[in-house]
């Protein structure tokens, strides 16, 4: 009798921690976070690219799901790694542009990062790459929930080797690893090796922590400008260095899903791929494509902030699915949120949960009302809603002509008139139809006037009520180098 009690015991302590651990599983996926810098809509050959291949990116369009209309938070590095970490407009965290080593601001204490959400469940964190959100140490990843670090804190043409830096225009760049500067001058030969580092440090950390649930956010410097590959990629395209550079980093991904089929964690991880906004098109042949779409980083038309985005969690996301509804990277931070069970920030946010999306459940819809508001720095240059996109009156930077080998070529400052566009029909922002549609101009007037009353706008010189200010240093203590 005692026998058969011991028995039972241990068929219920098995089965609890069976199911214990299925259930964690499932409540606590790793996430692994893939964020290119300046990739077009175009750049990807599931979203048409030429001269080049992406089987990796490809792959996961095929395991998982593809966005037709996933939008960056601003079509400019900071503001848009601000949108996505946080879940907020970048203007509602006083964050604008890319900040650059004179920058004496960064993400605020009081602010929650994706990083910081998923610690609410005991998730290792860690981050290789661009950081872009203050390099002082009080606003660096260690101090904004990532366990570890390694990466660029900006910009990699923040570089005084820049062919375009005017002399004494910047400091050396440094490469820190957690809060230390283990790299006090990156060379041009330590730029081809940084999507290869990053890389590596992404794999270790799977492997260091393939036992509990993980976070890791791999911003890749590249294909921002000035371009670097390793050697055995440099030439394996037929696109030049950018094909090259594309290639490394879709090896990269490659070598992320080998390593969670390794350690058999490939059903346990939501895996995403995006970019921080559109190509760089003055840089000519050293920059991407925006595909079918208008213009490219630096303006808010289509090809500035569409990007190209992948999801795949095989099981919850089905395979080959296309979503053609509109989502954005501040999406991300309250999805993630809804799937680990994880308590959002106290302030508001702007994001939303859109699992029913990424899941391509039928007739799942997008919850925002009025979906974007594509601000630039600080102006609010145009909103979405639906498929109407109504661009107000503003000066955009259109290319005037394209440069060459990492010379850049020229801009023309434009005035650009109030225009109603329908995105469905008319994805390359070509024809104006607010003549047609003045209930439509009117109704999106309204969601722009609600934007500017909440997070600003300075077109309209308008201070947004919403708005929480960014960090500010007070007493510098600057990063030792090794
Ligand atoms: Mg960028």
């Amino acid at each position: 009798m005692n026998a058969l009690r011991r028995l039972l015991l241990v068929l219920v302590i098995v089965g609890t921690v069976c199911c214990t651990s299925r259930l964690s599983a499932a409540e606590t996926p790793n996430i692994v976070l893939i964020f290119a810098d300046d990739l077009g809509y175009g750049d990807l050959g599931c979203y048409g690219a030429k001269g080049y291949t992406t089987p990796n990116l490809d792959r996961l369009a095929r395991e998982g799901i593809r966005f037709t209309s996933f939008y960056s938070a601003q079509p400019v590095c900071s503001a848009s790694r601000t949108g996505l970490l946080t879940g907020c407009y970048p203007n509602r965290l006083g964050i604008h542009g890319a900040l650059g080593p004179n920058a004496k601001h960064g993400i605020a204490s009081g602010e929650m990062t994706l990083a910081e959400l998923v610690k609410q469940k005991g998730y290792a964190t860690g981050m290789a790459g661009k950081w872009h959100l203050g390099h002082h140490p009080p606003f660096l990843p260690t101090r904004h929930g990532f366990d570890e670090y390694f990466g660029l804190p900006y910009s990699n043409d923040m570089w005084p080797r820049h062919p375009e830096a005017k002399p004494g225009s910047y400091p050396p760049l440094p490469l820190f690893e957690n809060e230390r500067i283990v790299n006090a001058d990156v060379t041009a030969e330590d730029q081809n090796h940084l999507t290869a580092q990053y890389s590596e440090r992404a794999l270790h950390f799977i492997e260091t922590n393939k036992n509990r649930p993980f976070f890791f956010y791999l911003a890749h410097s590249m294909p921002h400008v000035p371009l670097g590959a390793s050697e055995r990629f440099r030439g394996s395209s037929d696109a030049g260095l950018y094909g090259d550079v594309i290639q490394e980093i879709d090896a990269s991904v490659g070598a992320i899903l080998d390593a969670l089929d390794k350690h058999g964690l490939t059903e346990n991880t939501l895996v995403m791929f995006t970019s921080d906004n559109g190509p760089w098109l003055s840089y000519g042949n050293h920059a991407g494509s925006a595909g079918p779409l208008r213009e490219g980083k630096g303006t808010t038309f289509e090809g500035g902030v569409r990007e190209p985005f992948l999801a795949r969690w095989p099981g919850k996301i089905p395979a080959g699915a296309v979503q053609n509804e509109p989502a954005m990277t501040i999406d991300l931070l309250p999805t993630v949120a809804h799937l680990i069970g994880a308590e959002l920030p106290k302030h508001p946010i702007d994001g939303l949960d859109i699992w029913p999306l990424l899941a391509n459940q039928p007739g799942a819809k997008n919850p925002h009302e009025a979906y974007y508001f594509y601000y630039n720095l600080g102006e609010l240059q145009a909103v979405r809603s639906g498929p109407w996109k109504l661009i107000l009156p503003h000066t955009a930077r259109l290319i005037q002509d394209r440069g060459h080998d990492g010379a850049p070529g020229k801009y023309k400052a434009t005035m650009v008139g109030q225009s109603l566009y329908n995105l469905d029909d008319d994805l390359g922002e070509t024809t104006d139809v607010a003549a047609r549609h003045p209930e439509i101009v009117e109704r999106l007037l309204g969601y722009a006037e609600k934007a500017r009353s909440d997070m600003g706008d300075s077109l309209t010189k308008r201070k947004g009520s919403g708005v929480r200010a960014a960090g500010e240093l007070h007493s510098s203590s600057t990063p030792q180098a090794k």
